[in-house]
């Protein structure tokens, strides 16, 4: 039997991709990986040519690739800065592996690394919180803390852009879930692209938003991008480990739902755009907020009132 070729070059192909009817190579589907990145940022105006750009980089597949990708692109724009930041977000067994890998691999691409930890952020861990704090599953109060720190060790830095890994799936599965969980109007903040127009956030993009889950974890291993496999002892998802099977289910059965998918959560977002949250500034921290304290300080205020009582006691 005829080996199935390349559809690009003719050479034997080791993967089938569906969604395109395509198949590739393992040079052709490496390509098309860099590619499908260079299109997302071009077609959402990502970047500009002199942009100071700080890649969240958690030692995790996706963020270790999109930094590999990225200083690949940045040789076309030589004015643009790229530095990555890795949160220590304090968990015990966890962050020193998701360090060690992201620190080797901006070494070994020539790019700056800076680490920034919750507890000098906050004075605080996330094991400290969530083992004092049990109203919310961990993910929450780390998300929360998370894009503080990001934004804060952007501002530090000076970069006028954050790059996250977050990819196909994860956009799917969070719009998915926002609907479940009732936060619909979520969805206008969700996007590949977050600019405030008030500039009081830095801006927020994600080029790897086109980009499926298993083809990262492929490019990954063909690029022999080492990445964190130790799993958080907090991550508990369990809807999101649903979500995220359901969809599987339905993309096997029908190739490129997952596109189709994200394509109606970004018309959802549109279409819910214009409703402006009004925002004041947090009465601890002075950071913007739709209410009279921000998220950060309310699990930050809680922490201490908890701390206190765990002192008394
Ligand atoms: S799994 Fe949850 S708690 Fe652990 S690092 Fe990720 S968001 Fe934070
Ligand atoms: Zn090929
Ligand atoms: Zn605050």
């Amino acid at each position: 039997m005829r080996a199935v070729q390349c559809s690009f070059c003719g050479t034997a192909a080791f993967y089938r991709r569906e969604y395109e009817g395509v198949s590739l190579c393992q040079k052709c589907f490496k390509r098309s990986i860099e590619d499908k990145v260079r299109v997302t940022i071009s077609e959402h105006k990502m970047f500009g040519p002199r942009d100071h750009i700080a890649v969240a980089v958690s030692g995790g597949k996706d963020s270790l690739s999109l930094l590999s990708i990225l200083s690949k692109l940045k040789t076309k724009f030589p004015l643009s800065k790229l530095t990555a930041i890795t949160i220590d977000e304090g968990i015990q067994g966890y962050g020193d592996e998701a360090i060690s890998l992201a620190k080797a691999m901006a070494e070994s691409l020539n790019i700056e690394h800076r680490i920034f930890s919750f507890r000098e952020l906050f004075q605080v861990t996330l094991d400290e919180i969530v083992k004092r704090q049990t109203k919310l599953a961990p993910c929450s109060y780390c998300g929360v803390l998370r894009r503080r720190a990001l934004e804060k060790a952007a501002r530090t830095i000076g970069a006028g852009k954050i790059a996250s890994g977050h990819n196909l799936d994860d956009e799917v599965q969070t719009a998915l879930l926002n609907i479940l969980h009732g936060g619909v109007e979520r969805l206008a903040r969700t996007g590949p692209v977050l600019v405030d127009p008030e500039q009081r956030f830095i801006p927020r993009v994600k080029p790897l938003c086109g980009l499926y889950e298993r083809e990262i974890a492929l490019y990954g291993y063909l690029t022999g991008i080492e990445f964190q496999r130790i799993p958080c002892p907090h991550r508990n998802r369990a809807l999101r480990n649903d979500v995220r099977d359901v969809l599987n289910a339905l993309e096997e059965k029908h190739p490129g739902l997952k596109h189709t998918a994200y394509s109606s959560k970004l018309k959802l977002g549109d279409l819910l755009g214009d409703r402006k949250i009004r925002l004041n500034s947090c009465k601890i921290c002075g950071e913007w907020t739709g209410r009279d304290l921000c998220e950060v300080c309310k699990i930050l205020v809680q922490n201490q009132k908890l701390e206190c009582l765990t002192r008394e006691a």
